[in-house]
Formats: C-alpha cells, structure tokens, sequence
C-alpha cells in the first residue's frame, strides 16, 4: 500500500466517522456524501480520467440523474417552517383565567422574529375580543415582518461541510430540474450549515472543527472535483 493509499485510507475514515456522528443528516445527504468519499479516496478507479465524479457516483449509488438532483436538491440550504409546531386554535388569552381561548380560529398569520427572521403563526377565531386583541398582535407582526432579517436557515447546508465544491451552482441546478422545490437563492449567511448563527431554544449545534478532514497535500484535484474540506486552525 503506497503513502498516499494509506493517507486517503484515513482520511475515508475519518470521514465515515464524521458523517455518523453528524446528528443533522438526513438519509440521502448521507449517502451521497459515502459515495464522493469513496470515490474520491478510495474507489480503484479514481485514477482513470475518464471516469467523471459525477456519472461514477450516480453508478454507485445506482441511481438516475433525477435522483442525483434530488439529493442535491434536499441538501439546499433553507428555512423551512415547521407548521405542525405552531399551536393550534385562537391564540386570546381568556380573562380571569390561565389560558389561551383555543376555539377554532378564523384569522391567522405570520409574525417575523426581528433577530432571526423565523416566524411563528397567530391564529384568533371571531370572537369580538378575540379579534380585538388580533388585531394588535397583527400590527406588531406587520412591522415585525418588515424589519425582520432574511430567515437564519434550518434545513440542509451538510455537504459543504464536507466538500469543497461549486455548490451554489450545483444546488441553484437541482432546483431547476426539481420544478417542485420552488425558487431558491443562497442564504446570505452562508451555504454551509455550520456557518449560521445560533437561534435561542434551538439544540445547540455540534460543530467538528477538530474532526474536518484534511485535503490531501499538494495532490493535485481537478476543479471540476468535489475536494474534502480542509482543517481549520
Ligand atoms: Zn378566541
């Protein structure tokens, strides 16, 4: 075994290591990123010029272009809102008494949180003072929705973790192909999911600083290749 077999040995593990260790990953995220490990470090053919990353690892995976997108495509980094979590009925509180009215709402929306730019939903139902005490809520969340940030993104951003590679455009094509995923744009506070500010009441996030494999030194990868990102500090 040659000094770079045995170098790209290790560093396959230790990314197997940090892919499972990574409580973020959905399923297909890392699949995907198993395969570019393989193929870049370990797959026998990873020397043949003539086999492309991108068309090995489909291979690999044994799945179609499609699907290669779509993996690509769940990993864009978003925010995506949780609906189920936002409570359910008329959001008034009851006088003289603990707790919200809870009928079956007839107005409702969103309210922007001014420091992460996440919302939650308000819902009243018609009551007359229901709807009184909406209404005030509703011209906070109006200009709440105004001032609020673009929202601090909670979905996807692992495989530039990773990998180094051209992912804004890799991302940017999957969801023109997937015409279900709607528009997307980068976040402005970076693609990569380490890279985004923490939001109070959220799980703080197991960063691996110590565990980022290392790219191999002086191995020369074309640029058309997704490289392993490299130790910081
Ligand atoms: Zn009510």
């Amino acid at each position: 075994m040659s000094v770079d077999d045995r170098d790209a040995l290790i560093r396959y593990d230790q990314l197997a290591s940090r892919v499972y260790s990574e409580d973020r990953m959905p399923q297909g995220t890392r699949d995907l990123i198993l395969a570019l490990g393989w193929i870049t470090l370990r797959d026998p053919r990873r020397h043949d010029p003539s086999v492309g990353v991108w068309a090995r690892t489909r291979d690999v995976l044994n799945v179609d272009n499609k699907k290669m997108w779509e993996l690509i495509g769940e990993d864009a980094p978003r925010y995506e809102h949780d609906w189920q979590s936002d409570p359910k009925g008329c959001q008034a509180p009851m006088a003289r008494v603990d707790r919200l009215c809870g009928r079956s709402t007839a107005d409702g929306f969103t309210e922007a949180d001014r420091v992460t730019g996440r919302f939650r939903f308000w819902g009243f139902c018609s009551r007359p003072r229901c709807r009184d005490y909406g209404k005030t809520i509703y011209q906070r969340a109006r200009i709440a929705n105004q001032k609020a940030p673009e929202p601090i993104p909670n979905q996807g951003g692992l495989l530039p973790l990773f990998f180094s590679w051209n992912w804004e455009a890799k991302y940017r094509k999957a969801v023109e192909v997937l015409p279900l995923m709607g528009s997307w744009e980068p976040p402005s506070y970076g693609l990569s999911a380490d890279e985004w500010p923490p939001v109070p009441g959220d799980e703080p996030v197991k960063t691996f600083p110590k565990l980022r494999l290392v790219a191999s030194g002086g191995q020369s990868i074309a640029s058309d290749r997704p490289k392993l990102v490299a130790v910081k500090g």
